[in-house]
């Protein structure tokens, strides 16, 4: 039992409670002038259960309404509002009891409940409300038409389908409405937040959830990048699975979007994915890749959304990169030129997504250059940091252009290897090491100034590795401490050894 929307903000909240108060209220205007109106005929006890519910149902609708004002005890339960409900049907059918008559004429007040039901509502609240409404329906008309069945079978199939027809155009109505208002809010609020975007890339990350409800997307890639560069990603926000959303649909490589998008100069759509592309002033080019979007509202109007969005982004980006120069700053490491951790995990991000649309296997390695504190201890920091420089070169030679190596640490460093089983991933380790890590074979400084020289070349350098391939299941940072348990066995191991994970 939910109400329509479990995460509308409070303000959409307050709306649909608030129409649906309304009507709460007509029902005892509505039980009121029937009595009025009708020849008292000595149905005291139903009269007075009558007034007696309808004394329920202001008394709730009062509490219910100064609950949602005063937030006092939170929002308003469902189950609250489902009993509201069941005193409303009630009401109508004592009223139809009492007043009701062969014809029929109040049977039309059971439109009553099934409309709040449908304003507030999930389709559970509305299916109890309607279950309900056909039972009292039921019951009205055995007693007041002299127990015909097949008027009474004739009564209830014509309401239960008009009310079912009525509720089901008053809910996707109302969602429809709520899908948008949440989009407005959404991207009223990511003005705000991309206006206060300064520090990169923290204040970027705020900025993702709002961009993914205004996108009405499940993931969101910005990609930055001076024009004529190809543009990288430099944040990315994935929503929770919350198991309602559309799956992700056709294999679609981003990047192509990427491309496709800055080729047309204009937003494109690839399956459920949509790439809007954006020049900032100062020669920055910004692309939103937003995927896993679910197209509950036009789409001209998504587009324009998604336009808004795209340069409110594309404002921030270009503040902050004219501000530090620090877009890629953000995802490199300074010292060797590999990915650092943060730009590791943007881009398994996106391996994971490909790995789990197109099924092919993802494969990790962990690498830890062995006793590396020894060696920094014998030939001093400066040399250590060139060692490291060098075995990062060597790791970019040895991989492929679509694979990404990255320093995760002081002297560790992960490979990221996509379409890449756990034997291809050995593989490849084992070829990294029989090349040695480059600071074996790298000449020594020249310069007299550095200690140690002497020793440095003839130093043997070797690491430990822990494979592991993605289950199709695991997050990014299970899959890393598979790779990380396994090495942590190669160094028990005795070091110089490559580990798989179980
Ligand atoms: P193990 O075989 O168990 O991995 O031993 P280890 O000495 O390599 O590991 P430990 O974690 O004890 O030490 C890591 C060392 O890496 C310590 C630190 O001096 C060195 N290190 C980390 N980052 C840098 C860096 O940027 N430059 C240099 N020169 N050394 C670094
Ligand atoms: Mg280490
Ligand atoms: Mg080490």
């Amino acid at each position: 039992m939910h109400f329509k929307d479990r995460e509308a903000p409070e303000r959409v909240m307050a709306i649909t409670t608030s129409i649906s108060l309304v009507v709460f209220a007509t029902i005892p205007i509505y039980a009121a002038a029937v009595e009025l109106y009708r020849r008292p005929s000595g149905h005291v006890a139903e009269q007075v259960t009558a007034y007696a519910l309808v004394a329920v149902l202001v008394a709730g609708t009062v509490v219910d309404r100064w609950r949602t004002r005063s937030d006092r005890w939170g929002r308003v339960n469902p189950w609250y509002s489902q009993f509201l409900l069941a005193v409303s049907v009630a009401i109508v059918f004592v009223v139809n009891l009492t007043a009701g008559g062969a014809y029929g004429t109040y049977h039309i007040l059971f439109l009553l409940p099934m409309v709040i039901a449908a304003v507030m509502g999930d389709v559970t609240m509305i299916s109890v409300t309607w279950v309900l409404s056909l039972v009292a329906l039921g019951i009205v008309t055995y007693v007041t038409s002299d127990h015909a069945t097949d008027t009474m079978a004739w009564t209830l199939a014509i309401n239960a389908a008009a009310w079912a027809g009525a509720a089901a155009a008053i809910h996707l109505t109302v969602r429809h409405l709520i899908s948008a208002l949440r989009v407005s809010e959404a991207v009223a609020e990511l003005a705000t937040a991309a206006d206060g975007v300064d520090r990169w890339p923290d204040d970027l990350d705020t900025c993702m959830p709002l961009l993914a409800t205004a996108l009405m997307a499940s993931s969101v890639t910005i990609f930055a990048g001076p024009a004529g560069t190809e543009p990288e990603p430099v944040a990315v926000h994935v929503a929770p699975d919350d198991g309602r959303r559309p799956p992700v649909g056709e294999p679609s490589d981003l990047t192509e979007g990427v491309r496709r998008a800055l080729d047309a100069d204009a937003a494109v759509d690839i399956d459920d994915a949509t790439f809007v592309p954006r020049r900032t002033a100062s020669g920055i080019v910004v692309v939103l890749a937003a995927t896993g979007r679910a197209r509950t509202v036009l789409r001209a109007s998504d587009m324009s959304t998604a336009i808004i969005s795209a340069q409110l982004i594309a404002g921030a980006v270009d503040r902050v990169s004219v501000i530090g120069g620090l877009r890629l700053e953000a995802i490199t490491d300074p010292l060797t030129g590999l990915a650092n951790r943060r730009g590791m995990q943007l881009t398994m991000e996106r391996m994971l997504g490909h790995a789990a649309r197109s099924g092919e296997p993802l494969s990790v390695a962990m690498l830890d250059l062995d006793h590396f504190k020894d060696y920094n201890d014998q030939h001093g920091h400066l040399i250590g940091d060139r060692a490291l420089a060098a075995f990062a070169d060597e790791l970019s030679r040895d991989i492929r252009r679509q694979d990404l190596a990255a320093r995760y640490g002081g002297e560790e460093f992960c490979l990221l290897l996509p379409s890449t089983d756990l034997d291809g991933a050995t593989a490849l380790v084992q070829l990294i090491r029989s090349h040695g890590p480059g600071a074996r074979n790298e000449p020594g400084p020249r310069t007299g100034t550095v200690t140690g020289i002497d020793s440095f070349a003839a130093t043997r350098l070797t690491f430990s590795a822990g494979v592991a391939q993605w289950d199709g299941h695991e997050s990014g940072e299970d899959l890393i401490g598979r790779a990380d348990h396994a090495l942590y066995r190669a160094k028990q191991a005795g070091r110089d050894a490559i580990e798989s994970a179980c």
